[in-house]
């Protein structure tokens, strides 16, 4: 596709775009363990987990089922699991 010169993409529009769908399998928090030390929030290159006080969660519309999470969390408490669509 040939952009016209000056062409500019608007800011914000990653949100319409529900990666979410894509996945094949997800995480899932036990909230067992948890620290709060963020690591999931910090690695997750999506920036689809949140939360405070030991209680992160993650937003399924825009989680692409890397997996990242699971494997940085120090103590084990996200679990990947296959999703059937
Ligand atoms: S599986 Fe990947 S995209 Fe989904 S929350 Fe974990 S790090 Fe983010
Ligand atoms: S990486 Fe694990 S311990 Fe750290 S905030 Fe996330 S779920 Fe909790």
């Amino acid at each position: 596709m040939k952009l016209p010169i000056g062409f500019y993409a608007q800011p914000g529009t990653s949100k319409r775009n529900k990666t979410g769908t894509w996945r094949t399998q997800k995480p899932v928090y036990l909230h067992k363990t948890c620290t709060g030390c963020k690591f999931c929030v910090i690695h997750c290159p999506d920036g689809c987990v949140s939360g405070d006080k030991k209680i992160y969660d993650v937003d399924l519309d825009y989680c692409k089922g890397c997996g990242i999470c699971a494997q940085i969390c120090p103590v084990d408490d996200i679990e990947m699991v296959s999703e059937v669509r």
